[in-house]
């Protein structure tokens, strides 16, 4: 058992179990109460088979939102948790600022139901930080939510096959087209990506996703290096209101 572990198990035994969200005494901790739990916007099919947009109306599988009939992402579907509002933000939140580590677990419990889904031998692949980044963070949180998803399917994870080689500004308030241009030649391939990834799926693994360009870059490389099919996985999906279809 490891110091961090023996830590987390004095911790859990000290103190009260809370609401991931609003902090009220719970059963179990990094769970919700019933009033946080009713209040999230868990994203359900049918949706788009690209970019995970969710539907109001029954489509059939495969069908794309107007958006992806015109502009296809490079990636091949999005599985989100919850929708990104107040207090789904908390939680991604709390696990990127290292305050609840804990809630890495929690979404990768979520996620876990996706993952069932994919039978052909996929490989979990973590959004990779920049160096710089994960010195002054200590840790991608990312990575937490790949291996406690690697943990609870079985599923490997490798964070060396794609890295971060560039800083980039924060993209918020860019428009798509802007934020693919920057994020476009941020990553790049680890040294023997191709031989691990040929025909592979891989379930991409970030905190949130917002407009797609990260994972699309990601996407881009994988599948230069041979990866089959790319899915993004991700806690929180941003959904303007106007997209809502
Ligand atoms: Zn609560
Ligand atoms: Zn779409």
């Amino acid at each position: 058992m490891s110091l961090t572990t023996v830590l987390q198990s004095i911790a859990d035994y000290a103190l009260p179990a809370r609401c991931a969200i609003c902090g009220v005494s719970v059963e179990t901790d990094n769970r919700f109460c019933l009033a946080c739990w009713e209040k999230l916007d868990f994203l359900t099919r049918p949706w788009c088979a690209a970019c995970g947009l969710p539907f109001v109306f029954e489509r059939a599988d495969g069908s794309l939102c107007a958006k992806c009939l015109v502009d296809r992402p490079i990636h091949d579907g999005v599985r989100a948790v919850v929708r990104y509002d107040d207090s789904s933000s908390l939680i991604a939140m709390r696990l990127k600022y290292g305050t609840r580590l804990g809630l890495a677990r929690l979404i990768a419990e979520h996620l876990q139901k996706f993952a069932h889904e994919y039978s052909d031998d996929p490989i979990i692949i973590p959004v990779p930080l920049h160096r710089s980044r994960l010195w002054t963070r200590g840790f991608n949180q990312s990575v937490l939510i790949g291996r406690e998803l690697a943990r609870a399917t079985g599923i490997d994870m490798n964070y060396n096959l794609i890295s971060r080689c560039k800083m980039t500004p924060p993209l918020r308030g860019m428009s798509g087209a802007q934020r693919g241009k920057i994020v476009a030649s941020a990553f790049k391939l680890g040294a023997d990506a191709d031989k691990q990834l040929a025909g592979k799926s891989v379930l991409l693994v970030d905190d949130v996703y917002t407009s797609g360009s990260t994972s699309n870059a990601c996407a881009r490389l994988l599948k230069k290096a041979g990866a089959l099919n790319i899915f993004v996985f991700c806690w929180a999906r941003v959904i303007k209101d106007f997209e809502a279809s």
